[in-house]
Formats: structure tokens, sequence, C-alpha cells
């Protein structure tokens, strides 16, 4: 081996080293996972056995809880192509020809003890053989049971990952991807980090037994056992036939396609030996067994060039900056148009049109720039075609993004809110259109969509939500293409809404960042518009954000939303009935307020669902008003103060009994649909 070969090896080790180091303990990685697997990539090419590549992350950080794990959580073999798969099959078809499939989650993996039934310990992977303990936290991950459904005593492997939609609505401006997040919350201490391990979701695939005392035959049988010990593995397949390798690079297509709307970010697919015994028979290398292979899905990232930039006002407001960029593939979609977010954003990147750009789509969301490369060269844009399969026949230019002094819907002079450009005129044509839409969409009326919107604005048949409901069938059924039924039809959908419940009015107002559950939680807090007005009149923000969940950002975001749209509201509840909250609920904690404190076998979060489900509302303080106080171990000074106000005080067994005599157990508590959750979040669509 040369000199200059050995130099490249130390130096690719060394980089792979500091980088694992940034993305495991720090959570800040520097590089991109492409850039990160070309290092890894050469690294195997020049020194296979580099003792670098065998490693699954670095050991613990100094001050934490070491936890040695009973049965290693080793690394797998990688692999991108097909012939990888045709390979694997072939090299492991001596011990069986069945397989078993799974998405390859991308989070953070973590192992669960379970003694006799009870969570004893959550442990990150670490390095393989050592991991952290991080029990506190796995605690609050809702789908974690604390308890199992039998006795057993087992270790379960899995990766908790974050939602897609939760990561998009929350986080999307704190960490470039959701799997940071995952491990940053997961080993953070009192909630001092970016992310909640309550918004995190684990999905197992992996059992082992420390007593040896499995009977099965198959892993996939150990899966469905684990469903009914109460743990939800991830989804999986099975693959039995003479060429089982044609089946399995078939599904590896399949989820490339099926990747972008997945509810979690994955990265490729897992494939295993099924049968547990022809595992031991093949055994493992020095790195890895030689019964699994990790596949690894194409790059979701590419690079384009910056042809121009538009600015849209979107219903909050905000304008926003979509890049026009040279057509390109990227996770299998031809993509031009990518967003830019903000103005800050703009400049963070210190972009330029006529610079090529690297790009990157995540999810089912709209793909992004993600870093500048700098000025672009004619051949960049060469042998590109549109998403039709026409060419493209754009051309390279040079200059300064210009950003708008002016609304480009409305012409009114913009300002600047932190990295947010915004019109602030609420008869901004682009915010009135959009917001029309979003009240019918929100609503679910079907049949009135952005064409019949625009239509109607461009008649002056409708300026606000408002004149909605003073359509009638004369001037609905002049319009174009709209005949006397159509007509009819919209004047239906229209009527259907007259009557609504509060959370789903504040939801439909599309105020920014008031989504159905922060709508619902408000509602809940005040029980009627009336006395949302007045609570906006007097002046009061504290009130607010004693509400579970409800932040001074938020709190602040929803007085000035509800002052804006004051005339609207007043306008609106002339013609429409608006439902207090308590007439639309029912349940035996009706009007009753709680307030949880102290240590509990189930999350808070969940425990506030379930009183939320039957009427009751949550609140953060103890205050004389108080009707419950649910205290766990180790309650503190909100136990204290509950004492000495004479509020009612529930143990975690006297509260399940006051919840017993209904139906409702924790598995039927209302899930947080996080398809649900983006309700904000749309002024792109
Ligand atoms: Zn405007």
């Amino acid at each position: 081996m040369g000199e200059r070969v050995d130099e490249r090896i130390g130096f690719l080790a060394a980089e792979i080293t500091r980088h694992s180091e940034l993305y495991y303990n720090h959570s800040a990685p520097e590089i991109t996972d492409a850039d990160f697997d070309a290092l890894w990539d050469e690294l195997r090419q020049l020194d296979p056995d580099n003792e670098v590549l065998h490693k699954v992350g670095p050991e613990p950080l100094p001050g934490t809880v070491k936890v040695e794990h009973m049965f290693p959580m080793r690394s797998l073999d990688k692999g991108t192509t097909d012939d990888d798969i045709v390979h694997f099959v072939t090299q492991s078809t001596s011990g069986g020809k069945r397989f078993l499939a799974q998405p390859k989650l991308d989070g953070s993996a973590l192992s669960l003890e379970y003694v006799a039934g009870n969570l004893h310990r959550a442990a990150t992977r670490g390095s393989g053989e050592r991991g952290e303990d991080v029990t506190l936290n796995a605690k609050l991950v809702a789908n974690i049971p604390t308890r199992l459904n039998h006795p057993y005593t087992i270790h379960v492997r899995g990766e908790v990952v974050m939602p897609l939609a939760i990561y998009e609505e929350k986080y999307s401006n704190v960490s470039p991807n959701p799997r940071n997040l995952c491990s940053g919350a997961l080993r953070q201490k009192h909630g001092d980090g970016k992310a909640n391990a309550s918004d995190l979701v684990f999905c197992a695939y992996d059992v082992k037994f420390p007593d040896d005392s499995s009977q099965a035959r198959f892993d996939s049988e150990l899966l469905h056992w684990l469903q009914e010990a109460g743990i939800e593995p991830a989804p999986w397949q099975i693959f039995e036939s003479e060429t089982p390798q044609n089946e399995m690079i078939e599904y590896t297509k399949e989820w490339s396609m099926k990747r972008s709307s997945y509810e979690f970010e994955i990265d490729g697919i897992v494939f295993k030996l099924d049968e547990l015994t022809h595992r031991e028979r093949l055994g493992e290398t020095a790195h890895h067994p030689r019964w699994a292979l990790a596949w690894k899905f194409p790059s979701q990232e590419a690079h384009s060039v910056l042809l121009d930039v538009d600015w849209q006002t979107g219903r909050t407001g905000s304008v926003t900056p979509v890049a026009r960029i040279a057509p390109q593939m990227v996770g299998g979609v031809t993509v031009e148009n990518v967003t830019l977010h903000n103005v800050g954003e703009v400049e963070r990147l210190g972009i330029k049109i006529g610079d090529k750009v690297k790009i990157t789509r995540r999810g089912d969301v709209i793909p992004k720039i993600i870093e500048n490369l700098g000025k672009a060269s004619p051949s960049d844009l060469e042998n590109r075609l549109h998403a039709d399969g026409t060419s493209f026949t754009g051309h390279l230019s040079f200059h300064d993004i210009a950003i708008p002094e002016n609304c480009p819907a409305c012409n009114r002079v913009l300002t600047m809110e932190g990295a947010f450009l915004r019109c602030l005129a609420m008869e901004c044509d682009a915010r009135t259109a959009r917001s029309l839409t979003y009240w019918c969409r929100t609503l679910e009326m079907d049949g009135i969509g952005e064409k019949l919107i625009e239509a109607l604005l461009e008649k002056s048949l409708i300026v606000t939500i408002a004149d909605l409901y003073r359509l009638n069938h004369s001037q609905l059924s002049k319009l174009d293409r709209m005949g006397d039924k159509s007509a009819n039809n919209v004047l239906d959908e229209l009527a259907k809404t007259r009557t609504l419940n509060l959370a789903k009015f504040l939801h439909a107002l599309g105020m920014e960042r008031i989504g159905p559950e922060v709508a619902t939680t408000i509602s809940q807090h005040f029980i009627s518009l009336e006395k949302i007005l007045r609570w906006i009149d007097e002046g009061e923000d504290e009130e607010l954000t004693t509400i579970d969940g409800i932040g001074e950002k938020v709190a602040a975001i929803f007085r000035e939303g509800i002052s804006k749209r004051r005339t609207l509201i007043n306008e609106l509840t002339e013609l429409i009935t608006v439902i207090d909250e308590t007439e639309s609920s029912s349940g035996i904690f009706d009007g009753k307020s709680f307030c949880i404190t102290g240590s509990l076998s189930r999350p808070r979060k969940e425990i506030a669902l379930a009183i939320k489900s039957l009427g009751g509302k949550v609140v953060s303080s103890v205050s004389g008003n108080l009707d419950y106080l649910v205290a766990g171990e180790s309650a503190g000074s909100k136990l204290e103060k509950a004492q000495n106000l004479d509020v009612t005080i529930l143990d975690e067994h006297e509260f399940q009994i006051l919840m017993n005599g209904t139906n409702i157990s924790s598995s039927e508590e209302p899930s947080e649909d996080p398809h649900q959750s983006t309700g904000t979040l749309d002024d792109w669509l």
C-alpha cells in the first residue's frame, strides 16, 4: 500500500470519527448524510477492515449513566444497489430462502429492558456494547408501555422516530432533519433540548430473551408476539420463494415510491433471514451478522442551478421566496420549484441567481435548498429534462436576489419581522383568497375550492369570509360553468357550516400557529367565543399561558390574530352560530379542571388527553378554582399549595377510579393524527 493511500486512509478515518462524534454526541452534524456516506464508501474501498468502519457510534458521553448491553447492538452490512441484494441472497441462502423485510427507520436506536413485564431500563445504542441510560425520557414516548400486557422479561430493540408531520409543524426551523432531534430528545436532561420526547414514536424490530425462553422458529413470529405484548413493531413483509431476490428488489422500488408519503423518515430497507436457527448457522463476521443487509435508498440530495426567485404572500401574510431551479430529479421526482423559507434563509445561504445549489427532498414536503455551491457553469444546465420529458432550454444569468419592498399581491409596503417579510394588511388580496380557501377546506366544504373562490373574488361577489354566507342562488348561478344544481350544492355546503363549535371556528380562521390542537386547547379553556373577546378587551395574557401547551408566543399570536379579525368575527357571528365548547362535548369531567404533578406511570400528555376527552380541562398551575390535583410520586410545591387551598387531591389510583365507570381506556383516547397537525403550515397549498 502506497504512502499516499495510507495518508488518505488516515484522513478518512479521522474525518469519519470526527463527524460521527458530532452526529452522535452533539446532534450537530457539519456535513450531510450523503457526504458522510461518500467518506465511508471511499474508506471501505481502500481499507475494508479499518476499525472505524465497524464501530456503531462513540462511547457514551462522560457524566451519563452507562448501560452494558447484555446483547450487543451490532451494525449491519450495508448495500445500495440491486446487485447488493442479489449477492446477499446468494451468500445467505445456505440458510434458507425465507426473508423478512422492514423499512429502515431513520431515527435513534433504543433498547428497552422489561423485567416481569415492567419497563426496567431504556438505553441508547451508544458504541453497540455500551449505551446511555435514557429511561426517564423513554417513558415520555407515548407508545412505549411502562407495563407489558404479559409479565415477560425481554429486551426489545427498535428505533424512536419523529412523525414528519410533527417535524414540519414544530421543528423544521430548529433542526435540518428529524433524526437529530430524536437522539437529542432522548438524551436531554429536564427538557432542556430542542425537542420533546413526547413527540417521538417507537417502532420495534427485534426482541431478545435473557433467559433464552423463546420457542419461536421465525423472527416474524416474534413480531406478532410483540404486538400482543403491547409493543408496535415497524411494518414487515416476508419473502419466500425460489428467487426471493426478485421480489426483494421490487419491494425496494415500491418503498422508493411511497417513501415520500410515509409518516416517518426512512432511509432504506432492512432484510434479514427469517428463520432463527438459520441465522445461527450463518453466524457473523468480525463486523456484522451474515444474515442481514441494510439496503439504503439512493441519495435524496442533488445539485441544480438557481434561475430565479418568486415571492408569494401566504395566508398569514408572510412573504416567502420560492426558488425556480433547473429541472432536477431528486428522490424519484423532477423538481423545478424549491422553497427558500424566508428572507433570513436567503441571507444565511448568501445565495445569488446563477449559483449552483444543493437541494434535498425530505418526505412529502416541498424540496429545499440546503447549500450554496457558488457560481454555476453552463455545463450545470446541460442535459436537463422537465417532468414531462421535454428538454430544458433555460440560460444562465448572474445577479443578486431582489428582496421586495412591496407586497407581490397587494403592493402595500412590507414589514420585516425577524427572519420573515410580512404583509400586515388584512385586506391583502393574497391573504384574502388564501384565508377564504382555508376556511372552506378546514370546514370540509366539498365543491368550494380555489377556482370558485377566485371567480367569486373576481366578480366582487365576496370580499371576506362573512360574504360567503350572504351569497344567493342567482349570484352563484350566473358564474361560468355553474348550473342550477351546482349553485344549490354550494349553498348546501355553506348551510352545513352555519353552526360550528368554537375549536373548529378558531382553527378555520387560519391564524398562524393555531392548528386544530391548539384551537381545541384554547377552546376548552375559554369555553365560549364571548369569553375570548372579553379576554382580548381586558388585555391579560397571563391567563392563557397557564394552559398546558400554550406558550407566551402562541398566546401573543392568538391575541393579535383575534384582534386583527375583530370586524370579521363580528360580521360572522351575525351570520353563523359558534357553539360553546361544553355544549358539544359531553363527559363525566365536564367543566372540571385538573392539574397534573409528580411522576406518574403514564406520560402526562396521555393523562391530559384522557381528561380532555372526558370534557375536563387541564391547567398548569394550582389556584383556588382548581377542582382536582392529580399528584404522582414525589410531587412538590403544587401538592403543598393544593393542600393549603383545600383542592381535592387524587393519587394515580384514585384518579383511575374517578375515570372508571366510563368505557374510555387509555388505548381509546383520541390519538393525535399527525396529518391533522399541519393545519397552519399550508401557505403552500
Ligand atoms: Zn399584501
